[in-house]
């Protein structure tokens, strides 16, 4: 049985590009980038071309590009490493109530540790405003930190018009964006930031490879110390095969960027019209949604069950954020946004990319349709 992925959210294939990447250093450049000899110096070129590529594309000098495991690590190294260096100068950091959990958890420790932090319930659009983050601050605030593009319902935020806005009120106020559901596929807004976490798997390169910028002059304390590595912001030997096969994967997402994204759009405009075609399929994405992201709810099949009745037929997709499914915890970006448990309950997403084929969508579209008409019936029979 041939295999759809549509599951962005933890099985993203490898592009042929970033495969090939991986393979070549494994076989030939394996020498440990810190080393003096010639295998040595081999892997730091490897290195050091792969956080050139991936700093142009992202708009951002390459020196202020630091690699680490992912965004999950880059997300808290910011988190702590920001709130630590600049709690001298105040403890209040803005954010939104529907952040990755990379982001929220650390925030949540730093609470207990007596930073206030405001969480910003988006507005109908999903998206927060300017003026919202902008009435947040305080003249304590140290961090804001909005994310591209929400990993659950594809709302895409302005957050080069917030960092704006931000610097325009408190120039010294550190504005961070968590972009690993936009980079390779928005435009990069990363040069209006201060701080800007990426993550290889998101663009179909390996998982375990990813990378934080941070603007030169910004104080960030490092989570992990050790031999010095990254400028000292990233202790600990860097995972060469992973960086050369992301760096492929980004440059592979860049060649025709604006060409592929269209093409995204229209695969996904057509999977949008079979959800219409499905009587009580309610669109949880709002209008203006990220090309590859979609959340549809098909009440009252429970998520899980639909997951589990597609992925039979060979169709890969996921509830809310893979995250939280594996915990069994209610989604609380889909809280947050206030809809009604049942909703929430049988939401189901769909991650659509520049590899996804029309015949992927037809496929999924007659599967979706038969896993739909056998389990709605007996899920009203046990829920009645
Ligand atoms: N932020 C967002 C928005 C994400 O979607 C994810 C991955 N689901 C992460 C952070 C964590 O990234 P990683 O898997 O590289 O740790």
């Amino acid at each position: 049985m041939q295999s759809v992925y549509l599951d962005n959210n933890a099985t993203t294939p490898v592009a042929p590009e970033a495969l090939e990447a991986v393979r070549e250093c494994l076989e030939t450049t394996f020498g440990n980038p810190s080393s003096l000899h010639r295998a040595g110096l081999a892997a730091e070129r490897v290195l050091e071309s792969a956080r050139e590529q991936i700093a142009q594309r992202m708009g951002v000098p390459k020196a202020e590009l630091y690699f680490c495991s992912g965004a999950t690590e880059a997300n808290n190294t910011i988190m702590y490493g920001v709130a630590h260096a600049y709690r001298g100068r105040g403890s209040h950091i803005v954010t939104t109530a529907v952040e990755h959990p990379s982001v929220l958890e650390p925030l949540r420790q730093l609470e207990q540790e007596g930073f206030t932090i405001s969480y910003l319930v988006p507005h109908p659009g999903y998206g927060v405003t300017a003026g919202q983050v902008c009435d947040a601050m305080r003249a304590d605030t140290i961090l804001v930190s909005v994310m591209q593009v929400n990993n659950e319902t594809g709302a895409v935020f302005p957050v080069a018009e917030l960092a704006r806005a931000v610097k325009a009120r408190r120039r010294d106020t550190i504005v961070h964006s968590d972009g690993v559901q936009g980079f390779g596929k928005l435009v990069s807004p990363a040069a209006d930031l201060d701080a800007y976490s990426v993550s290889a798997h998101k663009l179909h390169g390996p998982k375990g490879a990813g990378a934080l910028y941070v603007r030169a002059g910004v104080r960030c304390r490092p989570l992990l110390r050790g031999g010095g590595h990254e400028s000292g912001l990233r202790a600990g030997t860097e995972n060469i095969p992973g960086i050369a096969g992301f760096a492929a994967a980004v440059s592979a997402a860049g060649a025709d960027r604006e060409r592929d994204y269209a093409r995204v759009e229209a695969l996904r405009g057509e999977l949008l019209q079979v959800m219409d075609s499905i009587p009580e399929a309610v669109v949880l994405s709002p209008p203006g949604a990220v090309a590859g992201t979609l959340a549809v709810s098909f009440p009252p099949i429970p998520g899980e069950v639909m997951v589990n009745a597609l992925s039979e037929f060979g169709v890969s997709v996921s509830t809310g954020s893979a995250c939280a499914a594996s915990r069994n915890k209610r989604s609380h970006v889909l809280e947050a946004l206030g809809f009604e448990r049942r909703l929430i309950d049988a939401s189901v997403r769909f991650s659509l990319s520049r590899m996804t084929t029309a015949e992927e969508i037809s496929r999924v579209a007659e599967v979706l349709r038969q896993a739909v008409k056998r389990l709605r019936p007996v899920a009203e029979r046990v829920l009645r």
